[in-house]
């Protein structure tokens, strides 16, 4: 039994084929710059086509496959509508449809990726996977923005949360390295790649979550802002002069780390820091903050605290960032063991401490292949 996952943008597919019942990957790749000038994919349809070459290369012909149970696709924004991995009929890829205004920049990739790959293989399932589905349980204290009421319900604005995938995945995964039952443990688990969020998850469900009615919300990201007053963007418009769509490019590909340093990988952030660049220093002392802000916050929102877990490009790779965000919350319990820390081990606070600090490699291909399968079966 095979899976395809595919992770469809709006300019790049990623893709992978898995045997989710081994855990194992067979073959994966990636199309860029689909729809740019002088791409080799003028749209998504080209993009697929060279999909199906790259796994025809690898030795799985795609378009004829027996083995092939299901295509997964990874969707970003599923509404109110969707709350787990659904197969996608006319009607579910119409409501997906539906759903753009809620999410303009990821949606129309998505939707542009079910379509082409179910003109390469309409004979078999093809699973919506949605980031927001894991957080649809969130308390409705978290999950309601203090709007007026009606215009909230009517224009759906409420928190929604991503990188849900990613959270079913590593706090599961969690919980099996500290030998516990998901059921009972309070974590706190910080999800930071180029898009970053936190969630505090209690006994597997979701309590509260960074990201709110778009993935903008939140910690500060490679391009994104995160938290900022709403006023700003008001101020902008009458100081500036810029107006909405200006406004949402600055805070989502101008803003984070490269409005702050002009660089957004955390790589080269922390190479400038390191030779006392005091815009970088200045960049990652404003990221790190805001990671701890929120993780106080989590503990409060809780009550109680049993893991901190940092998944995710910077998550899994940059010991720095895990011991500056984490610095000074010994108080609440919380500290990092900075060899361990250095060697990028899976558990990184000091044996016995109340807290444990762990640092748990995200699989949201996995993940996303497993809840395909399992929506077969509803
Ligand atoms: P995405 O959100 O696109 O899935 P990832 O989770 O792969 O991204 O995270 C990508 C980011 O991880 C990069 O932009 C970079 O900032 C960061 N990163 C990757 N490797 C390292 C590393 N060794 N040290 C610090 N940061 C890293």
């Amino acid at each position: 039994m095979t899976v395809l996952v595919v992770n469809s943008g709006s300019s790049t597919v990623k893709y992978q084929l898995l045997d989710p019942a081994a855990g194992q990957r067979i073959a994966g790749g990636l199309v860029e710059r689909i729809g740019e000038a002088g791409s080799t994919a003028p749209d998504h349809g080209a993009a697929m086509d060279q999909v199906a070459e790259q796994l025809a290369d690898a030795g799985y012909d795609l378009r004829e496959a027996t083995d092939l149970t299901a295509i997964g696709h990874r969707i970003v924004h599923g509404g109110e509508r969707f709350t787990a991995a659904t197969v996608i009929d006319a009607g579910v890829l119409a409501a997906i449809r539906d759903l753009v205004p809620l999410a303009p920049l990821h949606n129309p990739g998505g939707i542009a990726g079910i379509e082409a790959m179910r003109a390469i293989r309409p004979d078999v399932p093809h699973v919506a996977v949605f980031d927001t589905a894991f957080h649809h349980g969130l308390p409705p204290r978290a999950a309601t923005y203090a709007l007026p009421a009606e215009l909230a319900r009517e224009h759906q604005i409420r928190r929604y949360g991503f990188h849900g995938t990613s959270y079913a995945w590593v706090s599961a995964r969690a919980a099996e390295v500290l030998g516990r039952p998901l059921a009972g443990l309070a974590m706190i688990v910080l999800h930071l790649g180029n898009g970053a969020s936190a969630a505090a998850i209690l006994g597997g469900k979701p309590v509260d979550t960074s990201m709110g009615l778009t993935p903008l919300e939140g910690l500060v990201m490679g391009t994104r802002s995160g938290d900022v007053d709403p006023a700003v963007v008001f101020h902008l418009h009458r100081v500036a002069g810029l107006d909405p769509g200006e406004a949402e490019t600055l805070l989502t590909a101008k803003s984070g780390l490269l409005g702050l340093c002009g660089d957004n990988d955390v790589r080269e952030v922390t190479r400038r820091a390191d030779e006392g660049d005091p815009d970088a220093i200045l960049a990652l002392d404003v990221y790190c903050y805001r990671i701890r802000k929120y993780v106080g916050a989590y503990l409060a929102a809780m009550g109680r605290l049993d893991a901190v877990v940092f998944t995710a490009g910077v998550g899994e790779h940059s010991a720095r960032i895990r011991a500056q965000s984490l610095a000074g919350l010994e108080g609440l319990g919380i500290t990092i063991h900075h060899g361990h820390n250095e060697q990028h081990r899976t558990v990184i606070s000091p044996s016995g401490s109340a807290v444990a600090v762990l640092v748990v490699p995200t699989d949201e291909e996995l993940q996303i292949a497993r809840e395909t399968l399992a929506a077969l079966k509803n």
